[in-house]
């Protein structure tokens, strides 16, 4: 059912509902009609994006405009490259090790089930010693990790910095203590400013907060490009192979590549990451506001470590859960059902998502309230 309606195009309305999911997640309706309007011939090619060669010229601008304007937005030094790749965050799990463990040994930070996949996965290559976790309280909060035992000849420091699953995030990086930071930032991808040059690499899958599935974005610093990978490391598999070929070593996930770019320029028009900050924490706040005022509801994370781009609550009571997330439904609010792992709620509210959407859930849930609360 559509909660509002978007003038596509003159005279057609197309119903949209306000879409909570964790990913694949909302897109800017903006660049979802310009690739709509691009699809029959992109710019005189009298082709779809998604039949071009991607050695076309047309194709290596799409690409080289997206990697320009990416680099604008987060301010990436040039001695960092960025990579386009396949197989979502979940390759880079073992890309890293196989890339980065010259020593063999890595120091992971397990704050969710994401990193606990990494931490898990990296066991396969070398050493990974787990530092620090938040599993003794469902992860429902960020470890102190400013004076972490981290060992001497760690290869690096792994976090993921945003957990899509429990609504947690860094407010402060580790102390790594001078060793390489690698970050899995999926689901807070340009969301608010960072400082690349505090990373070694930060990496995500685009289809939380930027694309559609099927894009991995990974910027690396350069003397962590190296042919000195673990044996047996396939060639799409090495980090040197693709940056020699500026993501063009096969065919790069070409469509998505150029969704991405589409975004990168609306992140651009919307005035950046600074502006997008502003827009996130307003947009957070509405709903945290609400959360710690409300009688039924109750987020279920340290206040301190909460995220911006992923919000759990529960009500208490399983079945009142399965309640809200149906009649929400039914309301046009989509895909608010909890992770499996978790259950009860979570609205995942990012950049995409309209401030209006928030403040018509925060809407639904009062009203939710005062008919349920006994
Ligand atoms: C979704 C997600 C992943 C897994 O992404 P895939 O592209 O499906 O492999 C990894 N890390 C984080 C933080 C995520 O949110």
């Amino acid at each position: 059912m559509a909660l509002y309606f978007y003038e596509f195009q003159e005279d057609e309305k197309v119903g949209r509902v306000y879409n909570f999911s964790a990913g694949p997640a909302v897109l800017p309706v903006e660049v979802l009609q310009e690739a709509a309007d691009e699809m029959l011939d992109y710019r005189g090619t009298g082709m779809s994006v998604m039949e071009m060669s991607h050695r076309s010229k047309a194709y290596d601008n799409i690409i080289k405009e997206a990697e320009a304007d990416l680099r604008e937005l987060m301010n990436i030094p040039d001695n960092y490259k960025v990579l386009f790749l396949q197989g979502g965050a979940s390759q880079q799990f073992a890309m890293i090790p196989m890339n980065l463990m010259k020593n063999k040994k890595a120091a992971y930070i397990v704050t969710g089930q994401w990193a606990k996949k990494a931490y898990q996965e990296a066991q396969m290559y070398g050493e990974a010693v787990k530092v620090a976790s938040s599993e003794d309280k469902t992860f429902s909060y960020i470890p102190d990790c400013s004076d972490l035992d981290i060992p001497e000849d760690a290869d690096y420091v792994y976090i993921c910095e945003n957990n899509t699953i429990y609504g947690t995030k860094f407010k402060t990086l580790p102390n790594t203590k001078g060793h390489t930071l690698v970050a899995d930032v999926s689901s807070c991808f340009l969301s608010e400013p960072v400082d690349v040059t505090k990373y070694g690499v930060i990496y995500g899958g685009v289809q939380k907060n930027i694309g559609p599935a099927g894009v991995v974005i990974v910027i690396i610093r350069e003397d962590l490009i190296t042919e000195d990978v673990l044996p047996g490391t396939p060639t799409m598999l090495r980090y040197k192979t693709h940056a020699d070929a500026n993501s063009l070593y096969n065919t790069p996930p070409a469509y998505g590549i150029y969704i991405c770019g589409k975004v990168f320029k609306w992140l651009k028009k919307m005035g950046g990451l600074e502006e997008m900050k502003k827009i996130n924490e307003k947009k957070a706040k509405i709903l945290y506001d609400f959360l710690d005022e409300s009688k039924l509801f109750k987020g279920t994370v340290r206040k301190e470590d909460r995220s911006l781009m992923n919000v759990p609550f529960v009500t208490g009571d399983a079945d009142l859960d399965a309640k809200f997330v149906a009649e929400a439904k039914a309301a046009g609010f989509e895909n608010l059902k909890g992770h499996r792992t978790v259950g009860g709620m979570r609205a995942s509210i990012y950049n995409a998502m309209p401030i209006e959407g928030v403040e018509k859930l925060v809407e639904f849930m009062k009203k939710f309230e005062a008919e349920n609360l006994k």
